[in-house]
C-alpha cells in the first residue's frame, strides 16, 4: 500500500510545474491531538512545503544573492518607478524593480530545453529520477525531452529545488522561478513569503512597510500588488494558497480567491488538520521575543483577508490579462489562457 501510494505520488509529479520540496516526517507528538489523532498526509505535506523558505537561511546564501545580481540596474529601475509611483514607498521599488530585472534579464522560463547537440526544438518525453551530480545539486526529479531533429538525442532537464543552484541555472518553470525569486526579495531586505498552490502554481509575497500588508508578486508574470490576476485573469479555480517564512506559515487563500465560483473545494484533509499543520509551523519558527508582534500582524491580516470575502471586488486592468509565462500548447493544456479559453 504503501508502496502504491509512492508510486502514485510520484506520476502526480510528473505532472507538474512546481518543484515540490522533499517530504521530511515530523513526529507524530508534534501534529496529534487527542481528539483527532495521527497526522495525515496533508499535515505532513504542509510540514514539507514549510521548508522551502528556511532554505534561504542558509549561512552565505543570502550573500551570494547580492553578488550575483546586477544591484546597480534593479536600483535604476526602483527610481524610475518610485518616481512613476509616488504612492509606493522605495522598498516596494525596489521589488519592482527586482521583479523587471529578474523577468528582462536574469531567469529564463522553459517549457522544453533547447537541444544542446544542434539547438533544434525538443518535446518532453518522460521524467525520471535525477543522476547522482543532479542529485547533488537539489534536483528533485529530471524531465526528459526529445530533439525534433535528431530523435535519438535526449536532453535532460533537472528540476532543482535548491535555491542555490537556481541561483546559477536561472531557468525553468514557475518553481524554480518563484523559489530562487523570494530568496532574492529577502537578500535585497524585504520580509518574504513563498507563497504554495494546490492547483499547481507558486509565487511571492512582499511584506510592504509603506502600505503595511502583504503584496502578491509573482516573478513569472511581472506582477505587483495583482493578487486577482489567476482567478480573473487566467480564469484559473483555486483550493489551497498557503504562504510560508521564516515567520511561520498562513493560509492566505482568501486574497486569490474572492468569490464562491473562483473556488475549488478543500479535500485534500479536514481543516481542522490544516490549522494544526499551520500551527506547528507557526510556532516552530517564532520566538518569545517576535511572537507578540507577530501575532497582531496576523490579526491584522484576518481582518484584511475577511474584507475580501465579504466587500466588492473590484479589478485592477493588470489583473484581467491572461497568462504570460508558457507558450500557447501549454498554457491551453493547463486551462490558464484565462478569456480568450473560454471564448474559444
Ligand atoms: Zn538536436
Amino acid at each position: 500500500m504503501r508502496l502504491m501510494e509512492r508510486t502514485r505520488n510520484r506520476s502526480q509529479q510528473a505532472a507538474t510545474d512546481t518543484t515540490p520540496a522533499t517530504p521530511i516526517l515530523m513526529s507524530a507528538a508534534q501534529g496529534s491531538d487527542a481528539d483527532s489523532g495521527q497526522p495525515g498526509p496533508f499535515y505532513q505535506q504542509v510540514i514539507a512545503l514549510s521548508l522551502t523558505p528556511q532554505r534561504y537561511q542558509r549561512p552565505g546564501l543570502q550573500e551570494k544573492v547580492l553578488e550575483t545580481l546586477d544591484l546597480g540596474k534593479i536600483y535604476i529601475y526602483a527610481d524610475e518607478f518610485t518616481t512613476e509611483n509616488p504612492d509606493l514607498g522605495h522598498q516596494d521599488c525596489v521589488i519592482k524593480g527586482l521583479l523587471k530585472f529578474f523577468k528582462t534579464e536574469f531567469f529564463t522560463w522553459v517549457t522544453s530545453p533547447t537541444c544542446s547537440q544542434c539547438g533544434s526544438e525538443t518535446t518532453m518525453s518522460g521524467v525520471e529520477a535525477p543522476n547522482p551530480g543532479e542529485l547533488r545539486k537539489g534536483a528533485s526529479r529530471t524531465e526528459v525531452h526529445r530533439c525534433k531533429e535528431l530523435p535519438l538525442h535526449l536532453e535532460r532537464f533537472p528540476r532543482y529545488n535548491d535555491p542555490e543552484t537556481l541561483l546559477e541555472t536561472r531557468r525553468g518553470r514557475c518553481g524554480e522561478w518563484a523559489n530562487c525569486f523570494s530568496l532574492c526579495c529577502l537578500a535585497l531586505g524585504s520580509r518574504t513569503r513563498w507563497v504554495w498552490n494546490a492547483e499547481d502554481h507558486v509565487w511571492t509575497e512582499v511584506y510592504s512597510e509603506r502600505l503595511k500588508r502583504w503584496v502578491h508578486c509573482d516573478s513569472c508574470e511581472q506582477a505587483f500588488d495583482q493578487p486577482q490576476i489567476y482567478a480573473v485573469g487566467w480564469g484559473k479555480k483555486m483550493s489551497y494558497c498557503l504562504a510560508f517564512s521564516s515567520e511561520g506559515a498562513k493560509d492566505v487563500t482568501r486574497r486569490y480567491v474572492r468569490k464562491e465560483e473562483q473556488a475549488l473545494s478543500r479535500t485534500r484533509g479536514t481543516e481542522g488538520e490544516l490549522q494544526r499543520a499551520i500551527g506547528d509551523v507557526t510556532k516552530r519558527c517564532r520566538s518569545t521575543e517576535n511572537a507578540e508582534r507577530l501575532r497582531a500582524e496576523d490579526e491584522a491580516e484576518e481582518v484584511e483577508l475577511a474584507g475580501f470575502m465579504s466587500g466588492p471586488t473590484p479589478t485592477a486592468p493588470e489583473e484581467e490579462r491572461p497568462r504570460e509565462s508558457g507558450n500557447v500548447e501549454w498554457k491551453e493544456a493547463r486551462g490558464e489562457m484565462g478569456r480568450k479559453d473560454a471564448s474559444g
